[in-house]
């Protein structure tokens, strides 16, 4: 089943996007958690880390990488450092059953996570 974020890859609901290519779509977390906040999602709708296979989604994988590097340096937390996060399902939080990988910066991470 499409979530809201399927709505923002086809751009039937705004979105502040900061990084798009062929396999990835990047935007900014419309409730941020810190000073950069941003979710990399697939444009393939894949619900949750569970339904990953290594090998039919390597290149995706990869793409989802260099994006949050990509996108880490641009927004000048490449350095200092910054957080990946993917939560899947009921106990990990996961909220919006598209996958998405959050990227988090700009302000010391505490561990562990709640
Ligand atoms: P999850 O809890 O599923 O890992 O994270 C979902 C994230 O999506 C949350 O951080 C939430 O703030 C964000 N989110 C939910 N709906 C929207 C939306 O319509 N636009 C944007 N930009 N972010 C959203």
């Amino acid at each position: 089943m499409s979530t809201i974020f399927k709505k923002i890859i086809d751009r039937e609901i705004p979105a502040d996007i900061v990084y798009e290519n062929d396999k990835v779509m990047a935007f900014r977390d419309i409730n941020p958690q810190a000073p950069v906040h941003i979710l990399i999602i697939p444009k393939e709708e894949i619900p949750t880390v569970r339904e990953i296979k290594g090998e039919k989604h390597a290149d995706l994988l990869a793409a989802m990488f260099d994006a949050a590097n990509e996108i880490a340096e641009k927004e000048g937390i490449s350095k200092d450092g910054f957080r990946l996060v993917i939560n899947c399902d009921k106990n990990g939080g996961q909220e919006v059953y598209h996958l998405h990988m959050h990227l988090l910066g700009g302000r010391r991470m505490q561990w562990p996570p709640g």
